[in-house]
């Protein structure tokens, strides 16, 4: 797997000249694209930013997982951690990271669990959302006892409801197998108008890269990532496309004015900032996060820096940080991975890395810093998520 970059990569001879030409025998052989690391040999200013410039609530971590998962669904309440709160107080402290907020913390003991673990424990630097009990949804009943679930979290200490691209890609009529369920399915309004009476946001993921959406071959910009997790693709079988994930959550967003919506990942269409910030404009209860997606921001600093400042009261910062995700460079928690956000939203520097990584994880090519101004850098890290989630910094 993982052939050659370039034009020729059918005929595996993408670096090589054909064997007919005279020249070919001092062409070198061709290189595997897993093993291609060009070094830059740009010459450019480079800032560490060692401590965000204001203090940074992060609004998409993983703090806590499901212990059991099929297919992409949840199916207990209870919790694995991946970090104890010591080892995440030291980065936190470091970074200057007032919170993180941690969006799988589950449901029912599994969420008072980790509520009392992080959030009462250190007060102030942490906050967890709950998650829908989908093991339950073919119980009589289900729409009515979801809503009194989020009340029951909200007592138990969520701060929010997190909705995995679970809703729309993988729940099925019989939980595991069946028709997809929608993500605007009428079962689940009692759900979003228990958020909005409560006043607790509802984090949502509802679609992925524009590539994944695309066939895995040479002509996918995300090729190598597709290549290296093959179930991320969502080309092809039953499932909607991009443009029908986004129409159904618009219309839940429609549905439910009084509920506050984090649309997380900029919105789920980084790739096509006119589409997000057209539903910004159209819906005053829609907000973004930018979780895992400086990559796709950093690639277009003018169009990402006009966004900012546009919606400079509705961005929220994130990064989808898992402590011990060695295997997701793009979102493991650690230093660098802060350091490279930082760098990104404070500094103008040009062509850096947005993942602490050898190879860009996501797609071959390097990003450029939008250097915000002080004010909208502090609504952006921690103004706008503290207003969502109603805490003070
Ligand atoms: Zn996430």
């Amino acid at each position: 797997m993982g052939l050659i970059a370039g034009a020729g990569t059918q005929s595996g001879r993408a670096f090589a000249a054909t064997p007919e030409s005279p020249e070919n025998k001092d062409q070198p052989e061709p290189l595997e694209i897993s093993r291609y690391e060009p070094k830059s040999m740009l010459h450019v200013h480079e800032s560490h930013i060692e401590r965000a410039k204001f203090p940074v609530i992060d609004f998409h971590t993983h703090i806590s997982v499901s212990a059991k998962s099929e297919k992409g669904i949840e199916l207990v309440p209870e919790r694995q951690y991946l970090g104890t709160p010591q080892e995440l107080l030291a980065v936190m402290d470091r970074k200057n990271i007032r919170a993180m907020v941690n969006l799988t913390g589950g449901y029912d003991k599994g969420l008072a669990e980790a509520v009392t673990k992080y959030d009462r424990a250190y007060s102030g630097r942490f906050y967890t959302f709950t998650e829908p009990s989908y093991s339950r949804f073919k119980e009589p009943g289900y729409p009515r006892l979801q809503a009194q679930a989020i009340e029951q979290a909200q007592r138990d200490g969520a701060r929010g409801l997190k909705i995995l691209k679970t809703l729309g890609l993988y729940l099925r009529e019989n939980i595991t197998s069946g028709t997809l369920v929608k993500i605007d399915d009428p079962r689940f309004d009692p759900m979003w108008d228990a958020c909005g009476q409560l006043n607790m946001p509802v984090a949502i993921h509802i679609s992925d890269p524009i590539a994944f959406f695309t066939p895995t071959d040479r002509f996918n910009e995300r090729y190598e990532e597709l290549n290296n997790h093959p179930d991320w693709s969502f080309y092809g079988g039953d499932f909607p496309s991009n443009a029908a994930l986004i129409e159904a959550r618009n219309r839940v967003m429609a549905r439910h004015p009084e509920t506050h919506f984090v649309v997380l990942h900029v919105g789920n269409f980084s790739e096509d900032l006119r589409n997000v910030s057209e539903n910004l404009d159209r819906f005053p209860n829609m907000s973004v996060d930018i979780a895992a997606r400086i990559g796709e921001l950093g690639r277009q600093p003018i169009t990402a820096r006009k966004f900012f400042d546009k919606y400079q009261d509705r961005i929220l910062f994130a990064t989808d940080a898992t402590p011990h995700g060695d295997e997701f460079p793009q979102q493991v928690f650690n230093d660098q991975l802060y350091e490279i956000y930082y760098r990104f939203l404070e500094t103008d520097d040009e062509y850096f890395d947005y993942a602490p990584a050898k190879i860009p994880p996501q797609g071959r090519w390097r990003i450029y810093g939008i250097n915000l101004p002080d004010a909208i850098l502090r609504k952006v890290y921690h103004e706008n998520a503290a207003r969502a989630l109603r805490v003070t910094v």
